[in-house]
């Protein structure tokens, strides 16, 4: 079995604003920068055979390559914050090409979680409790406006993910260019 997920690499000059803005939040486990992305479909663990079915389906999909932003600062988990995150400003495009590889994820017969898509690029993730949904909204405060000029992005990636105890490590399996 492989652990897996769909999601589209980040410029390096994003990456290094958000390590900025990383640097001003109170972060437990701060993603390292080159494992910053925008996770697209979380596929879990998948047989290899099956694996291979569904990146023959991705292969086939055809878009054109995507225009982003970032725009805003964001937590999950509310009063007992766990992923505090970079959110992207609005694109249907993207939310178009993300129900795509959803439905090629699916009938290649991975189990695809049906939550509603919220992207994002996760700059630390902490225990629930960790820190204070308090002493965070202060700190985005401080930091005020949190946006990036647009961005290009001329490739989806699927990623194996091995948990270490240290945090995880990714790994490109196959890249899928956009518009190519
Ligand atoms: P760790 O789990 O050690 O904190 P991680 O979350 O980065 O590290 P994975 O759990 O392998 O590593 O997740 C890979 C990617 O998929 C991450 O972007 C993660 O946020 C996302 N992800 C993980 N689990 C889910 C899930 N159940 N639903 C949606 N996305 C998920
Ligand atoms: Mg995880």
């Amino acid at each position: 079995m492989i652990r897996a997920f769909i999601a589209l690499p980040l410029p390096a000059e994003i990456r290094s604003q958000l390590a900025v803005t990383q640097f001003l939040l109170p972060l437990p486990r701060p993603v390292p920068p080159a494992n910053m992305h925008v996770t697209l479909a979380f596929l879990g663990e998948v047989p290899e055979a099956v694996l291979e079915e569904a990146d023959t389906a991705f292969a086939a999909l055809r878009a054109a390559p995507l225009t982003l932003s970032v725009s805003g600062l964001g937590v999950f988990g509310g009063e007992k914050p766990r992923n505090v995150h970079a959110s992207l400003a609005p694109s249907p495009a993207l939310d178009h090409l993300q129900g795509r590889i959803v439905q090629a994820a699916r009938r290649a017969g991975i189990r695809v979680a049906g939550r509603r898509f919220v992207p994002h690029v996760t700059l630390g993730r902490m225990s629930p409790g960790q820190v204070g949904a308090h002493e965070l909204a202060k700190a985005f405060g401080e930091i005020g406006a949190v946006a990036s000029p647009p961005f290009t992005v001329a490739e989806f990636a699927l990623y194996r993910s091995i948990l270490r105890a240290d945090g995880p490590v990714y790994d490109v399996l196959a890249e899928y260019p956009l518009g190519g």
